[in-house]
């Protein structure tokens, strides 16, 4: 092994929920280590639709960030609210902001994730971190004291980075989740997802309104078509694991089926071409509480399955939980003690307590949406009410309001009209 390097944190994992870690502990002044195996910009498989939490980490993290990002059209595409549309076909434009002015800052955005997470590196501050791209963890040890990281650099050489905790942000397939739990994945709280970039898809929302269509056969996943800039849509299908497993589902020739003959589909499709092959890759879905962190590592974003069960977005989680686990890490620093009992607290009680209420509402709404006659009856509905239709947009900025649609007393209201 060659050079031994000392540091506070290190950090495994440059995507949004290693880039939010380390803004946020650039903020406080504590130095840290990025390991990365890509070099950037690169690809990661995704709908590439970033919500209004993506928003609000980056406008903390730097408030002339988002700015930069809304004023790049060529980039980024503002989104202003979201269709569902239903098992029977019916639709449902639900704005995010009913109210707007020409003032409101569009609450969500749509951009590759080329681009995106190229944004959010460039934008990690070399003060406090040192990065390494291109390189490979070959073993990650832990002692009483500290965790050593083994890594190959770009350059060939061999580095250890010793430091007194770690954060694995280093996703779906994580190493330090490896190293550290020994709990397999679990199919009933994973799902499954494939992307396609298609050019020329016809017919989008003015407002650029991200659409997930509930077809019957992917129920309780969806099919969706994201506007993207430049002509292009970012177009895929996800579902449950466990479904696509025993249904023995081939979820690219029902994606391919959906864009040749769904009626309300294909005709938009028309003259679209495949941009790119067709990829796919796995969501971990935060259905339970479970362990977040232990003695000397803090987990985010998908390491730690923080991936929302119902909309399947996890890359406002990722960042969200990257800056909990900084928090937690300048507010344990002083005393040093990186002990689990205390990591329990300074962490996972927090990321349960901010997030903990959306996670189980959207496990219930999940469960729900495998029922198709209780979305075709809610869209049926909400299309013929305009009240109803209100409360579904407050639904996406309101968690008690979002709360009811997780509850039959909602159904029975809205069956009496009420
Ligand atoms: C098909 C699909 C569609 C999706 N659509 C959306 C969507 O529209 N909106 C949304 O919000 N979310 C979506 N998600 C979820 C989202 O992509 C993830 O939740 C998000 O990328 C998690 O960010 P992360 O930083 O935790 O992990 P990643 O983005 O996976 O980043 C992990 C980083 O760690 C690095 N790494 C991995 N292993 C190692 C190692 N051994 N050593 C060093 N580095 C390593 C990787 O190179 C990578 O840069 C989708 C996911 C899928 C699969």
């Amino acid at each position: 092994m060659g050079k031994t390097i000392e540091t506070d944190v290190v950090i495994i994992g440059a995507g949004p929920a290693g880039a939010g870690a380390s803004f946020f502990l650039s903020k406080y002044g504590i130095r840290h280590i990025i390991i990365d195996k890509a070099r950037f910009p690169r690809d990661k498989v995704c709908g590439d639709a970033c919500s209004g939490k993506t928003a609000l980490v980056i406008n903390r993290a730097n408030e002339e960030w988002l700015s930069e990002i809304l004023n790049t059209p060529a980039e980024y595409t503002p989104s202003w609210g979201i269709k569902f549309v239903a098992p029977n076909g019916k639709s449902l434009d639900i704005p995010f902001s009913p109210h707007r002015t020409p003032e409101t800052k569009a609450p969500g955005f749509t951009v590759t994730r080329m681009v995106f997470d190229n944004f959010l590196f460039q934008k990690i501050n070399s003060t406090y971190n040192t990065v390494y791209e291109n390189a490979t963890v070959s073993n990650i040890t832990r002692a009483t004291d500290k965790v050593s990281v083994d890594v190959t650099t770009a350059d060939g050489s061999e580095v250890r980075i010793n430091a007194p905790v770690i954060i694995g942000a280093d996703g779906d397939k994580s190493i330090v989740r490896k190293t550290f739990v020994n709990s397999g994945e679990n199919p009933k709280a994973y799902a499954v997802g494939l992307r396609a970039y298609y050019k020329g898809v016809t017919g989008m929302h003015p407002d650029n309104f991200i659409e997930l269509h509930f077809l019957p056969e992917v129920l309780p996943g969806y099919l969706w078509i994201f506007p993207l800039p430049n002509g292009m849509a970012n177009v895929g299908v996800g579902l449950l694991s466990e479904i696509v497993r025993d249904k023995k589902i081939n979820l690219r020739e029902q994606m391919l089926h959906a864009i040749k003959t769904n009626p309300d589909i294909s005709p938009r499709f028309a003259n679209a071409t495949l941009v790119d092959k067709i990829q796919g890759w796995g969501l971990p879905l935060a259905m339970d509480r479970q362990p977040l962190s232990g003695d000397r590592y803090i987990l985010c974003g998908d390491a730690a399955s923080l991936v929302d069960p119902f909309s399947g977005e996890g890359i406002g989680n990722a960042l969200y939980s990257g800056m909990l686990a900084a928090m937690a890490i300048k507010e344990i620093a002083p005393e040093r003690d990186y002990s689990s009992s205390i990591l329990r607290k300074a962490y996972d009680d927090v990321v349960y307590k901010r997030l903990g209420d959306e996670f189980r509402i959207s496990a219930t709404l999940q469960r729900l949406s495998k029922y198709p006659w209780l979305f075709n009856y809610v869209v049926n509905k909400a299309y013929k009410s305009q009240s109803l239709r209100d409360t579904i947009s407050c639904m996406f900025t309101d968690m008690d309001l979002r709360e009811q649609l997780s509850k039959p007393s909602f159904y029975l209201k809205i069956l009496f009209n009420k």
